[in-house]
């Protein structure tokens, strides 16, 4: 008899990980994956972190294939696994696109002299799926595990979870609350449940290990400025490093074409990301990255960073400067949500002295793109929650002292969809090697997995 498997979280890792189980024969019927937001048919625009593949269902659909980036997944499994991980996650996306021959990888190869001066610049291949197929994707995807017999419960928010009595605690708030027991529990949030995870780290006095500050701004600008850049590198990441201050700033998720700056909203907070769509009827000729700087021994980061951002969160969203341009619409023509600012006084401030940083890196980009000038705006503030890393086995990613008990995703150390869905997927494959081994004992004959 199979294991009862529950997935808390339909995100990137948790449809990764149900994918792998029932390609491999595992029982659809035997896993349940619970969501606070909607299935794909329902899921509204505006909904951007919660619902069917999660922040990954409405992302810029760009899928890094490397080690280096997107978060940690060599550090357990090594590198030639992580890549045929990768390869399992794109695959996954290709398969249920409706136009698989369009997602194409690109792959640049040389730094150029022009930016040398100012900038280091990081070169990796990157598989554009693209955001506005996601939504396609995600019907798909999702009609091929419920026909596989997935359950999903939808709109039910997961609020404590027993991991000595096995049973998820879904929100005793409404009337129609209710418990599930499981064999075995993939805990996969993301960053809309970074809060959760913190919470049941506390609970459980779970080993973590500490993680610095990540946090910055969302630059926006005309696209023909990087022109000389993005025709190098489409996701291009700029990048220098003060190593004596404990400081590192880079560009980050780079969007071009058809850009669009997008609110996230974590602890009620708003912060910025952003998305590119591929349907060229969306080309607004815009690119948006972020500027993102880590900064190391900074006591209680996660705290450090979240007092910070609401600071600068005024009239219930963030900030946005211009020397001479006005905020963006997003691609459904609305205002993206922010408040303008004239000066950034009150944003140096709370930045506490680190915001010098910024101003130095825009500055820089000015010399090494000499048409930028002012022609630019930052929405403030964009933020990587870090929060401390539970400590997992590195086999499979279980918790240390609840082996029954998976983390996988943004919720480990995860910040992005190859490693999120990689961890889904690595998280699951001792699950099955046991269903594996049930089954032949039970049918006392040799299967071909
Ligand atoms: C605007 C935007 C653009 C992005 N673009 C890219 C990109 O181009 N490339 C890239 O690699 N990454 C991108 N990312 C990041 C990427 O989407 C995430 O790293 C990835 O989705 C993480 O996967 P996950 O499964 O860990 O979490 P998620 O995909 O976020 O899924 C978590 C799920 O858990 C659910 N959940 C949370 N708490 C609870 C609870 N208590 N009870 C029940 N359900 C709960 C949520 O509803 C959500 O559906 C982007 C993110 C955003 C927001």
């Amino acid at each position: 008899m199979a294991d009862k498997i529950v997935i808390v979280g339909a995100g990137v890792a948790g449809v990764n990980a149900a994918t792998k189980l029932v390609d491999n024969g595992f029982p659809g019927e035997n896993i349940t994956i619970i969501d606070m937001g909607k299935d794909p048919y329902r899921r509204p625009y505006s909904e951007v972190m919660t619902g069917f593949l999660g922040a990954g269902g409405w992302s810029d659909g760009k899928l890094t294939y490397h080690t280096a980036i997107g978060g940690h997944m060599s550090k357990y499994c090594g590198e030639k696994k992580a890549m045929e991980l990768f390869d399992e996650v794109i695959n996954n996306f290709k398969r249920f696109h409706p136009k698989p021959e369009e997602v194409q990888c690109s792959d640049p190869q040389a730094e150029p002299d022009f930016i040398k001066p100012y900038f280091g610049l990081r070169l990796f291949p990157v598989w554009h799926v693209g955001t506005d197929y996601l939504h396609e994707i995600g019907k798909n995807w999702y009609d091929y595990l419920v026909s596989k017999g997935v359950e999903f419960i939808w709109e039910t928010k997961v609020t404590n979870i027993k991991f000595d009595v096995q049973i998820i605690i879904t929100d005793d708030s409404e009337v129609d609350n209710f418990t599930i027991e499981y064999d075995r529990l993939i805990f996969a949030v993301g960053k809309s449940g970074i809060d959760f995870g913190k919470q049941l780290a506390d609970e459980y006095t779970l080993p973590t290990e500490p993680k610095p500050v990540q946090i910055g701004v969302r630059f926006e600008a005309p696209q023909k400025h990087f022109q000389k850049l993005i025709d190098i590198s489409y996701d291009f990441k700029l990048y220098r490093k003060f190593e004596d201050k404990g400081v590192s700033l880079r560009s980050f998720c780079t969007n071009n074409n058809a850009a669009y700056v997008a609110v996230e909203e974590t602890y009620g907070d708003h912060s910025y990301n952003g998305h590119a769509k591929k349907d060229k009827k969306y080309r607004n000729d815009m690119t948006n990255f972020g500027i993102l700087m880590e900064v190391q021994g900074i006591d209680e980061p996660f705290k450090w960073s979240r007092d910070l951002v609401s600071k600068v969160n005024k009239e219930g969203t963030g900030l946005y400067y211009s020397p001479s341009r006005r905020p963006s619409t997003t691609s459904e023509g609305e205002n993206v949500s922010a408040v303008t600012i004239s000066e950034m006084d009150e944003v140096r401030e709370a930045f506490q002295g680190y915001y010098t940083y910024i101003d130095d890196f825009i500055d820089d980009m000015k010399k090494v793109f000499p048409t930028l000038e002012d022609d630019w705006g930052v929405y403030i503030p964009e933020v990587k929650y870090l929060n401390e890393e539970v400590k997992v086995n590195s086999n499979d990613l279980s918790l240390v002292g609840y082996p029954n008990v998976y983390f996988a995703g943004d919720s480990l150390s995860a910040r992005g969809i190859s490693v999120s869905g990689a961890q889904g997927i690595y998280a699951v494959e001792s699950i099955l090697e046991k269903f594996k081994e049930e089954e032949y004992i039970e049918q006392g004959d040799i299967i071909n997995w």
